[in-house]
């Protein structure tokens, strides 16, 4: 059992059958220190008076009950962070980046309780909640140390040199709508939102409603570095009541999300002409090439499928192996999934943890049900583990998946992969290529050159040459999002701040104007600047 002492968390390897509301019912006990909710949930922009509870996925142990935001009060916050906005944007980039930089430091300092707090509200591995707090930092550090190359006012060739000299600023936005899913709490509750700040944006965050609580200490954090209090402002509720009000009043939205949501969030913004960036679903494929290194590629598939147990926009839920290695393949990989330990607990042994609802165990479940009855063979797995945890389900491989199957081409977001066999390279690009999406592919070989020239044939947003997600995910400089409908615009690198800003050109001319000088006719000023265009060219200039 890990330390606890900063949730003040009782003892959560323990499963229980709930559900049960301490509130109602005095057998029942919260897995949290009440005080230490409340510190979290006085965060939230809320006069409603409402209450929603939060159970976690370990043992159903009630949470929180978090206190419900009205459209009304979504306009509050909107009010508060414009007004904190006008004086942050006045402050300096190399102050913004500083607080950047402490909070880099206060994830890693207060990594134990944000760990906690992810796996009490997810039910994820340990090892799974890790990675955020290591995103997060990432991003903090590249975004702190990149921002005068981004941000930085820009000198551009003017219209005549010498006499025009143009310069292109970057404006922050203003309000920043970011509205982020449970499956990364914490990653999504911050990832998005530090270039906004630092393009010297005020956020206003609608979290989902599972995980609210490490949304909320992601915000406490960032006072605690620094940033003012009023600049991020959060708020809770239902999905198309509180998002549609973000939607009404932000001066750009960012949404990660599913596509269905993504779409209506597209919708919105369209009506009120405002910008979004929009981080979807994906059905990512897999290639296992006929040179890669069997073992290697069978150790990169189990985190490339069951990280998170699948609930992982960028997680595999295809793969494609090549005939000569497809037998060692999967015997490899089936024998890999097999030793990983399951459980819904706070310990670090957990390779694959919990799902994080009936929801999410409901559609996993229908999926490998509808495979099955339609011909499909489970490899390994096809279980819900109820004796492991409620939302438990194991790592599950199948063969023979055909088109008839929800499975083949819809997202299962859970620990579900379908293994099929090719022939040949061009026809697995095809296969890969397959569907509406287009996210994350990852290609093994062990010939690299060879893995970068067929990802470039591949429609995903990032690809990985012998990694499964981490090589792309965890390099900042490199933009990270979807083609086709996995999404629209980026997150990390350069785009993913100049996203949050708008470009304004200032260009001031001096000594002589853009016009005919000297009493001269229109007709010859349009020969002297004709001769002077061609002047330009033949210099080089652009
Ligand atoms: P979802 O679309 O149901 O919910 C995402 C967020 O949108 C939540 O905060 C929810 O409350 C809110 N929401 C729901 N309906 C809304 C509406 N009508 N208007 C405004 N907001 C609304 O998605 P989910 O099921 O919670 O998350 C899983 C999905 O997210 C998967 O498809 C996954 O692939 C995707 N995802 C993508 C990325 C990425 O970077 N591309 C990252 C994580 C998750």
């Amino acid at each position: 059992m890990s330390e606890h002492s900063h949730t003040g968390a009782s003892s959560g390897g323990s499963i229980s059958d709930g559900p049960a509301d301490p509130e109602h019912d005095s057998t029942a006990a919260y897995g949290l220190d009440r005080a230490y909710v409340a510190s979290l949930t006085r965060r939230v922009v809320s006069t409603t008076g409402e209450t929603a509870a939060v159970a976690s996925p370990i043992g159903r142990t009630p949470l929180a009950h978090v206190p419900q935001s009205s459209p009304a009060d979504v306009a509050e916050a909107f009010a508060r962070a414009r007004r904190a906005q006008a004086s942050w944007a006045a402050t300096s980039i190399d102050d913004r980046a500083a607080a950047l930089l402490r909070l880099h430091d206060l994830l890693l300092d207060r990594q134990d309780e944000l760990i906690d707090l992810v796996v009490w509200e997810s039910g994820k591995a340990r090892k799974d909640a890790y990675l955020e707090v290591a995103h997060l930092a990432l991003t903090a550090r590249y975004y702190a140390r990149t921002a005068h190359e981004h941000l930085d006012s820009v000198r551009v060739g003017g219209m005549f040199p010498l006499l025009t000299r143009a310069e292109v600023n970057r404006v922050p936005k203003g309000v920043v709508g970011i509205i982020s899913p449970w499956n990364y709490p914490l990653s999504m509750a911050l990832c998005d939102g530090m270039p906004a700040l630092l393009a010297g944006n005020a956020v206003v965050a609608k979290p989902d409603a599972q995980t609210m609580l490490t949304a909320l200490l992601a915000a406490q954090l960032l006072d605690e570095a620094g940033f003012p209090p009023e600049l991020w402002q959060v708020v809770a509720g239902p999905g198309p009541e509180v998002g549609g009000a973000i939607v009404a009043h932000a001066d750009y939205v960012c949404f990660t999300g599913s596509t269905a949501t993504g779409r209506k969030i597209a919708q919105g913004c369209a009506d009120r002409l405002i910008g979004c960036s929009l981080e979807l679903g994906g059905k990512n494929p897999m290639l296992v090439l006929r040179d890669a290194d069997v073992q290697r590629a069978a150790e990169g598939a189990t985190r490339a499928v069951f990280s998170n147990a699948g609930q992982l926009c960028v997680s595999m839920e295809r793969l494609f192996v090549a005939d000569q290695v497809y037998d060692r393949f999967v015997d490899a990989f089936v024998s890999r999934t097999q030793a990983m330990t399951l459980g819904a607990s706070h310990e670090w042994s957990v390779d694959m943890g919990s799902l994080i609802s009936q929801a999410q165990l409901d559609t996993v479940t229908a999926h490998v049900e509808d495979a099955v009855a339609k011909g499909a063979h489970v490899l390994t797995g096809g279980r819900h583990r109820p004796d492991l945890g409620p939302f438990v389900f194991e790592p599950t491989i199948l063969e023979g998946v055909s088109a008839d199957m929800e499975c083949f081409g819809k997202e299962t977001f859970g620990p579900v992969v379908s293994i099929y066999r090719f022939h040949s390279e061009d026809e697995a690009v095809d296969r890969a290529n397959d569907g509406q999406y287009g996210l994350n592919a990852s290609i093994w070989t062990r010939d690299a050159a060879r893995g970068r020239a067929i990802a470039r044939r591949i429609k995903c947003g990032t690809v990985n040459v012998n990694e499964a997600y981490g090589a792309t995910f965890g390099s900042l400089g490199a933009p990270m999002g979807g083609m086709r409908e996995s999404g629209m615009g980026r997150r990390q690198g350069a785009e993913g701040i100049l996203r949050y800003t708008e470009s304004q050109s200032v260009a001031t001319q001096r000594l002589m104007p853009i016009a005919p000088m000297f009493g001269m006719s229109e007709e010859t000023n349009a020969k002297v600047m004709t001769a002077a265009l061609r002047v330009l060219n033949k210099l080089g200039r652009a």
